[in-house]
């Protein structure tokens, strides 16, 4: 298909009511610019997805760190001066979570949903949408943010349209268990090293017999099977518990197990390993477990998550589940500005770039909105300022220097123009004086 002329007469159609999609209808809408939203759920759900509501998150209930220090701190510090929308309405629904943005998924979802049904500029429909070809033949504009799970129909069409099979990998979620059955003799309260408050997080503590004893079930337990034609890829930040049991005895204890930082008030030292768990809601009814992705079976979920000391207990409400992620070849097919290079009014967006996790997801969906509203007013999409963390992100994105292009969350890494041993040593000051310049030329492009 021949890409055709842009028609700044037709209102732009986002696709796909999750985090990149609502942040970038929100921000066009900053911007005066009325757009349809699509969202095919409740009709057609993903394999993940559980709820009617937009912006709903399949898993974890984390936006990671708020502290500068680290990489996602000072993205959000970049987003907050963007105007990013989806953040501040994270900010409203914050549980307590140490220094990073804990957050109630369900208020959250509500809170943005109301307020993209309140927007009269977003139009919103709830529907499929699998029309990508005929309607970029109109010379509408047209922002794909359907994610990792996009419907099939569409995505096969996508891939006609780039001609490219695309790429994926197989991602997990972590259960969520009910606090009722919680054994408070056992499972103490306490944030790592006491950032943030007391009673942030609860943690399971093991004995090395029962650490090693947990190890075994996990090795010896049965999984789900995967498509059998697909490779069974992972995202190496974000690996299922099976897995790091698999990789080593230590793994799991210095990585979601790792027990430093805590004391166990019932021994006063610090446990051989230790389970985090995490609030799901403000009434304290749910928790999750961090780090626990998996795809055990669930009768194997409830008879070897009880074996986590203190959940002897508890009921699984939620369990953890496998699920097949499907993102475009970005180096290949797409330009720093979030375009398609062969067909530049059709923007990508969110996870379905290749770009990781929560944060980019919302991070690409404000860089959609800024650029489909420029470029619906006749000026140039901005490629971000390379200091910028948003900056970093496209380039990394276009970059055709991946051996194998893989999904990957904003990092420090990224900041190519960083001296390797700022990077490392995590010059906080230094990278931020640098980065707010970066800012400071970004607020002057996208005109606020
Ligand atoms: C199982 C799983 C677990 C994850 N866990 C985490 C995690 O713990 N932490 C983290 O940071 N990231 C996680 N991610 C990665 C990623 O951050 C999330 O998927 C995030 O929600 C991506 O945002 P998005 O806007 O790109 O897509 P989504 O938030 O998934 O939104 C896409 C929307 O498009 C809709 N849609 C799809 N096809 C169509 C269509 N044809 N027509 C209309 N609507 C359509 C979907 O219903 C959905 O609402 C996980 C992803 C998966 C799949």
């Amino acid at each position: 298909m021949q890409a055709v002329p842009l028609d700044r007469s037709l209102p732009p159609l986002i696709i796909g009511g999750g985090l990149s999609g609502c942040e970038a209808a929100l921000q066009l809408s900053a911007r005066g610019i009325a757009s349809e939203l699509w969202e095919m759920r409740p009709a057609v759900m993903t394999e993940a997805h559980v709820s009617e509501g937009l912006a709903e998150l399949v898993c974890s209930n984390s936006f990671k760190s708020e502290d500068p220090v680290r990489a996602q701190g000072l993205l959000k510090l970049e987003l907050d001066k963007l105007g990013c929308r989806l953040l501040q309405i994270a900010r409203e629904c914050r549980l307590p979570g140490g220094a990073a943005l804990v957050l109630d998924r369900e208020q959250f979802s509500a809170k943005v949903t109301n307020t993209i049904e309140a927007d009269p500029l977003v139009t919103l429909r709830r529907e499929r949408f699998e029309d990508l070809q005929a309607q970029l033949a109109t010379g509408r504009l047209v922002i794909l943010a359907t994610g990792p799970l996009t419907s099939d129909g569409l995505w096969q069409q996508l891939s006609e349209l780039l001609g490219d099979g695309g790429c994926y990998f197989y991602d997990a979620t972590s259960p969520v268990i009910s606090t009722k059955g919680i054994n408070h003799d056992v499972v103490f309260s306490q944030s790592r090293y006491d950032k943030g408050g007391g009673d942030d997080y609860l943690n399971c503590p093991f004995e090395k017999d029962e650490y090693e004893a947990f190890r075994a079930a996990l090795l010896a337990a049965e999984v789900y099977p995967i498509n059998a034609a697909d490779k069974y890829l992972l995202f190496e930040g974000c690996l299922p518990i099976e897995e790091l049991a698999n990789r080593g005895e230590g793994t799991m204890r210095h990585g979601c197990l790792k027990p430093k930082g805590l004391v166990d008030p019932r021994t006063g030292r610090m446990p051989y390993a230790a389970v985090q768990l995490r609030w799901e809601d403000a009434f304290q009814n749910a928790m999750s477990l961090v780090g626990f992705q998996t795809r055990l079976r669930f009768g194997e979920q409830d008879r070897v998550f009880a074996m986590i000391p203190g959940l002897e207990q508890v009921k699984i409400m939620r369990y953890g589940r496998m699920h097949r992620n499907s993102y475009v070849e970005a180096p290949k097919v797409m330009l720093p500005t979030l375009q398609v290079r062969e067909h530049p009014n059709l923007i990508i967006t969110g996870q379905l770039t290749g770009l990781e996790g929560y944060m980019s997801a919302i991070s690409t969906g404000l860089l959609a909105g800024i650029n489909a509203s420029r470029l619906l007013s006749g000026n140039e999409p901005q490629i971000p300022p390379e200091k910028s963390c948003l900056g970093a992100m496209m380039q990394f994105m276009v970059n055709p220097g991946h051996k194998e292009y893989r999904p990957t969350a904003f990092q420090y890494g990224m900041l190519k123009w960083l001296p390797e041993k700022v990077r490392r040593d995590r010059k906080a000051d230094l990278i931020r004086s640098e980065a707010e310049n970066a800012w400071l030329e970004m607020e002057l492009l996208v005109g606020r």
